[in-house]
């Protein structure tokens, strides 16, 4: 465990639960829950909630439910379910057998709003949806009651019921809880707890054509759970008060609420409502394409669930929101990658090289190591021969100051093989560069001299006759503004990153990347982190790069403690 102190970041939360264990609350006992809705896939906010109500849990010796809090079904789907489930999974979370949903609830909500209307708490209110509005008044203005309030315990009991039984069309009435219209807080003007909605469940089908509010449904659910520490984000803060008073009306296990700032981060968006406007619009190639700060974009796109916990574990806990810097989520990625991530030469953009003096025919294996940072990886053999690739980024017929790399003339180490020191330049009727003659000399196999000779500059590379022949995709920031939600009258999708994907074509690999399969990650030495894509297919092998090598959160942190 490299320096803990550094890297875990205060988390208030975890001191709210150490106390409470200390005195014994709920009997020691910790019983959290990740809450989503199926109505899209998770994205990398929810896994800071992930991680915080899983870590919490296993953290203290209690467990954390999977609850799907599907009460709108009209935007609900299995399909979301399905990859939820996936995405929590992967992260490296089990929920046991705490699967739940909160339509397995719908019976006993019904219940519990029926024990209200008994008690004079709720009513049955027949304004239209307009008019509810208008009569809730505003932050500056109380609200006003409607006429409807004061209908008799029997009324309301009789119209709740017609209403389950589907005598009203969609929008004649509601149940709302009976509280306070001048109340400061709007939550508590006579929220609504039950609509009438026509509309098929995904799993409860046609039985109920009234659903529960999420303010209704949600802390029920808690309660119903023994959730002991009912962890959200900051916008519920103004909605506790409405929660506590349900639990206190029903004299039902009041979990403990706990509010903590969502997590944003620069150049993407994270509300579910304008990821699925990408997905359906086609601006991406769906939930899991790699540029989408979604979980199943983040696997795709290489990152390990590692990273990310770390991520969430670095940005903490807090009562403030803020804007996490994506450099950040990209630090730990490469952190683990670096350890982990099998090092190989990839040429994205060829060049020939022709070792004029190396015998036509004539192969050696060269030795590589496969990760320095861990030798247990072990070493492979990569083929060289007289003709090879490079980078054409690494020739410059006339080079500029500090370029360090190939040039007329020059000697250069070819990494794992020899130096070669370039003697002739082949142009096509253009005049591109097309081909370099070089030399090379045996002496420096392995890639250094006997007599002491340095060069500075050392280049990756691949036999041509061996390589393989890869598709690239590379991925850049899906946005081109850090925050493209900010400007709430223009539409998100004008600051989109036009140069966020380039595909190259035609790229040259060494052949033992042959046995790679989707999902494999590596490091393409000197170029960055790459894995395989599930695109890929036994004619085309497709690489997503994940992260280029250079990293700008180092540097800051550097910086920092310097
Ligand atoms: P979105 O606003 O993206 O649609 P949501 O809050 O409606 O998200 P839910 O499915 O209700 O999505 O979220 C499930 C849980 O994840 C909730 O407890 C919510 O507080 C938490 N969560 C959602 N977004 C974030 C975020 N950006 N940071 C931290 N937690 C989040
Ligand atoms: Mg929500």
């Amino acid at each position: 465990m490299a320096n803990k102190e550094t890297t875990s970041t205060q988390n208030f939360i975890r001191n709210i639960i150490t106390e409470d264990i200390k005195n014994n609350k709920n009997e020691g006992r910790v019983i959290t829950r990740f809450p989503p809705e199926p109505n899209g896939y998770l994205h990398i906010g929810h896994a800071k909630s992930i991680c915080l109500n899983f870590g919490l849990a296993e953290e203290f010796g209690g467990r954390c439910h999977l609850r799907f809090d599907d009460t709108n079904p009209v935007k609900e789907e299995e399909e979301y379910v399905k990859s939820i489930k996936e995405d929590v999974r992967w992260l490296g979370y089990d929920w046991g057998e705490h699967l739940y949903f909160a339509s397995d609830y719908f019976e006993k909500l019904y219940e519990f709003a029926v024990k209200l209307v008994k008690d004079g708490k709720a009513y049955v209110d027949s304004l239209t949806a307009d008019e509810i509005r208008e009569y809730r008044g505003t932050l500056t203005e109380p609200g006003k009651e409607s006429p409807y309030r004061n209908r008799s315990i029997e009324e309301n009991l009789d119209l709740l019921q017609r209403m389950r039984a589907g005598e009203f069309p969609d929008g004649t009435h509601v149940l709302r809880a009976k509280i306070d219209m001048k109340s400061g807080n709007l939550n508590m003007r006579d929220p609504v707890m039950y609509r009438i909605k026509h509309a098929s469940h995904h799993r409860t089908g046609d039985k109920w054509c009234i659903y529960p509010t999420y303010d209704f449904a949600h802390g029920q659910s808690d309660s119903i759970e023994g959730i002991t520490h009912s962890i959200c984000t900051l916008e519920f803060e103004d909605h506790r008060p409405l929660y506590d008073w349900f639990l206190e009306q029903l004299k039902i296990h009041h979990p403990q609420q706990i509010e903590f700032a969502r997590l944003n981060l620069s150049y993407t968006v994270m509300s579910k409502r304008k990821l699925l406007e990408l997905v359906q619009q086609g601006y991406v190639a769906g939930w899991d394409d790699p540029r989408m700060p979604t979980i199943s974009g983040l696997r795709r796109r290489g990152f390990t669930p590692e990273s990310i916990r770390d991520f969430c574990e670095r940005i903490g806990v807090a009562k403030k929101d803020s804007t996490v810097d994506m450099a950040l989520l990209e630090h730990c990625l490469r952190e683990d990658l670096n350890k982990r991530a099998q090092r190989v030469m990839a040429v994205l953009r060829w060049l020939r090289v022709v070792i004029v003096n190396y015998p036509e025919g004539e192969v050696e294996e060269m030795e590589a190591v496969n990760n320095p940072e861990d030798p247990g990886m072990g070493k492979r053999k990569v083929p060289f021969s007289r003709v090879l690739y490079i980078e054409q980024d690494d020739f410059r017929e006339d080079p500029p100051k500090k370029f360090f790399r190939l040039a007329p003339g020059r000697e250069v180490r070819l990494r794992y093989a020899y130096y070669i020191t370039c003697v002739d330049v082949k142009k096509n009727e253009q005049g591109d560069v097309v081909e370099l003659h070089c030399t090379y000399d045996p002496k420096t196999k392995g890639g250094w001299s006997p007599d002491g000779r340095k060069v500075k500059g050392t280049l990756h590379w691949v036999s041509a006759s061996h390589a393989l022949e890869a598709e690239v995709r590379l991925y850049d920031r899906l946005f081109a503004k850090p925050d493209p939600g900010e400007d709430r009258d223009a539409d998100f999708k004008t600051f989109l990153n036009p140069n966020s994907l380039e595909i190259l074509t035609n790229c040259m690999l060494e052949p033992g990347l042959a046995k790679a399969e989707v999902g494999n990650r590596y490091q393409f030495e000197r170029q960055g982190y790459f894995c395989v894509d599930p695109d890929s297919s036994d004619k085309k092998l497709i690489f997503s790069r994940t992260v280029p090598l250079r990293d700008t959160w180092a540097k800051i942190e550097k910086a920092q403690k310097g």
